[in-house]
């Protein structure tokens, strides 16, 4: 292993998985490094990168001084940027190609920095999910810092996993499998200007998340939910929400909501979430959508999709109590009910002040001495005290 020299920043190669729930999570660990003084390479895949360039803008992976982006083959065939990758096919691909096409971008790297280009690489920052990276690392001789993006809670579930399938418990007998989808698609301006217009507290937002789908039937029945209920609402619809055709909705549903529901499909999430505006969240439940909601201090209502996103569901319903759950087979009356109570009854105003104290012990967490500020520092005294 070449070490830096004295004055030299520290290296850090962070490669996420290549979905948009597992990049985004990266991508502000990677800016924290770069922030630390780590010089970052950013390794997506090439379709990733495709989709980025697209959505983003032809300089968007340009970088800044010190943050450059660099790029692996997944070994799929070339597929359309705008074109949906297959979860499973893509694991399996990733862990047949991935090593060998990881350890040639770092021996590349290798050479670069040999030649001055960037200081040699001082460890590898990788997503749990990429576990090819691992191998690289130990043939290399670089240290390597495992980051899980799932929740704590959906973590702990993960490892019972293999017990509940030994003692067959799981797969379920009846269960209807929805099938797997995901995009990364360029934000509508609109949205935030829309919700300056409405009163605190006032707009339900809902959003699947980048890989959930639905059938015909369910997105038909949250639409008449949302539009029974008579509350202002803000809804992301991914032109491939629904599996194997494109999201159309009833006619009469589009006339009934004139100027109270806004329909776009895809939004800046986080600063929708922090919008005084927004009063409660129709989520998958996926962890990112969870963290922000609780950053924004907003209540939930949950349809978890899959991986860990169950376990969150029942963790923001019964432990957190900043959530209820719809049911699988959603039915318009249902969405109605809930939305209500989600927005005028003594549970969501329960559900908000619970929502605000979590938002406060978040804050506290992220301020110079709360447990995630030292949590990164202690990661950062780690990596390099493991170059000494
Ligand atoms: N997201 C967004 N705009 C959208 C939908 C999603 O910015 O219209 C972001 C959201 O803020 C979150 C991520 O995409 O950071 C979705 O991750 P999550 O873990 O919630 O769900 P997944 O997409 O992995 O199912």
């Amino acid at each position: 292993m070449v070490y830096p020299q004295a004055g030299e920043k520290p290296h850090a190669v962070c490669i996420p998985y290549p979905a948009q729930g597992h990049i985004n999570p990266m991508l502000k660990l990677a800016k924290l490094l770069h922030h630390k003084g780590f010089h970052i390479t950013f390794v997506n895949t090439e379709h990733i990168h495709k989709r980025l360039l697209r959505s983003q803008g032809p300089h968007s992976l340009d970088g800044l001084p010190h943050f450059r982006f660099d790029m692996i083959p997944d070994g799929l065939p070339p597929s359309d940027a705008d074109s949906t990758q297959d979860i499973p096919s893509l694991c399996a691909s990733l862990s047949e190609h991935g090593l060998s096409a990881f350890r040639s971008l770092l021996l590349k790297l290798q050479e670069q920095s040999q030649d001055g280009v960037m200081p040699p690489v001082t460890c590898i920052v990788s997503d749990g999910v990429m576990a090819f990276t691992v191998d690289a690392a130990e043939e290399l001789k670089i240290p390597e810092v495992v980051f899980w993006t799932p929740s704590a809670c959906g973590m702990l579930g993960y490892t019972k996993y293999r017990r509940l399938v030994e003692d067959g418990f799981t797969p379920l007998k009846d269960e209807a499998l929805r099938s797997v989808g995901g995009n990364l698609w360029r934000e509508e301006p609109g949205c935030l200007p829309w919700l300056d217009s409405k009163e605190p507290g006032s707009v339900v937002y809902v959003n699947f998340g980048s890989i959930t789908v639905m059938t015909t039937g369910q997105l038909t029945e949250f639409a008449w939910g949302l539009a029974n209920s008579q509350k202002p609402f803000l809804w992301i619809i991914r032109p491939d929400l629904v599996a194997s055709e494109s999201a159309v909705l009833p006619p009469e549903f589009v006339e009934e909501i004139a100027g109270r529901g806004m329909l776009v499909s895809w939004c800046q999430q986080e600063e929708v979430l922090k919008h005084r505006a927004i009063g409660g969240f129709l989520t998958h439940s996926g962890w990112n959508s969870t963290l922000e909601s609780l950053c924004g201090g907003v209540p939930v209502i949950c349809w978890p999709f899959f991986a860990e996103q169950q376990t969150n569901c029942r963790y923001s319903c019964t432990e957190w109590g900043i959530g209820m759950e719809i049911d699988n087979d959603v039915k318009r009356d249902e969405v109605e009910g809930l939305v209500r109570e989600l927005m005028e009854g003594e549970k969501g105003k329960e559900m908000r002040k619970k929502a605000m104290e979590w938002k406060a012990k978040a804050e506290e967490a992220i301020m110079l001495g709360g447990t995630s500020y030292n949590n990164v520092d202690k990661l950062i005294s780690e990596v390099l005290s493991s170059i000494d």
